[in-house]
């Protein structure tokens, strides 16, 4: 018989796998503008996860008759990196990246002005670098910054957190093991300047109580990350002007 090592994903103490609390986020670090050839773009980690994103256009695109004539199309690509996860990913998309790239899609569109650009393409790639749990979160994280890096108006940023339960405890800002072992997974997005929420999925089972409990969870979380991806922004700027300075000396 194989001896299958004990998974303790909540200690008596309310330690977690990682050594985090209940409520605590995974380290968040966020920079704005990474790739000078994309339109828009931004790394996003969230603990070990990682994520790249890029945005182009507003741009033409062919055949010219399938795009909408009041309206810019947006299309949102996510792939996993073949060394992002234990065991490699094969290159060719698999079905998951092709449904996380709808749902990533879904949920950034209510927050984007598509009728100022009939006519056109707006292309989002979101490449996940490191995989630990929350990459789709992630990505709309940063998708979401970089197309405002885009310039591509927006009714707001889109913000991203998964939150979860072990037992009746709930957690917040999953990793890969409390993602496969846990009781619940729902990641959410929302859009923290309208209040919209534009995804909510769930994995696993949540009691109506506990439901609303990790809704007011997710909230919180939700607007620490808002602020980290506002200073992301602001530094963003405040670089471009420090360029622009530069260059009028
Ligand atoms: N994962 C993996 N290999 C795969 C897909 C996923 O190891 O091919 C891991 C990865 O750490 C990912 C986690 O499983 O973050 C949870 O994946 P899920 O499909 O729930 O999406 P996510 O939580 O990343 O949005």
């Amino acid at each position: 018989m194989e001896l299958k090592e004990e998974i303790i994903l909540l200690t008596p103490e309310g330690k977690r796998s990682d050594g985090r609390r209940w409520d605590e986020l995974r380290p968040i670090r966020m920079r704005v503008g990474v790739l000078k050839r994309a339109d828009g773009s931004a790394l996003v980690e969230m603990g070990n996860t990682k994520v790249l994103a890029a945005v182009y256009g507003p741009r033409e695109s062919h055949p010219r008759h399938l795009l909408p004539p009041d309206r810019a199309i947006l299309r949102v690509a996510y792939r996993m990196a073949t060394f992002s996860v234990e065991e490699r990913k094969k290159p060719q998309p698999s079905r998951r990246e092709i449904e996380l790239s709808k749902v990533i899609k879904e949920a950034l569109e209510p927050a984007l002005y598509l009728e100022e650009f009939p006519r056109t393409a707006i292309d989002v790639y979101t490449l996940v670098l490191q995989a630990d749990g929350g990459t789709r979160t992630a990505s709309i994280n940063a998708a979401s910054l970089a197309l405002a890096d885009a310039g591509i108006p927006m009714k707001g940023l889109v913000t991203a957190v998964a939150v979860g339960r072990i037992g009746d405890q709930i957690i917040v800002d999953l990793n890969d093991l409390e993602d496969k072992y846990g009781d619940a997974d729902m990641p959410i997005a929302m859009v923290p300047v309208t209040g919209e929420i534009t995804l909510l999925q769930m994995d696993g089972t949540m009691p109506p109580d506990l439901f609303e409990e990790a809704l007011k969870v997710a909230k919180r979380a939700l607007e620490i990350i808002y602020n980290e991806q506002k200073k992301a922004l602001r530094e963003r700027y405040l670089r471009i002007k420090d360029e622009v300075l530069g260059e009028e000396k």
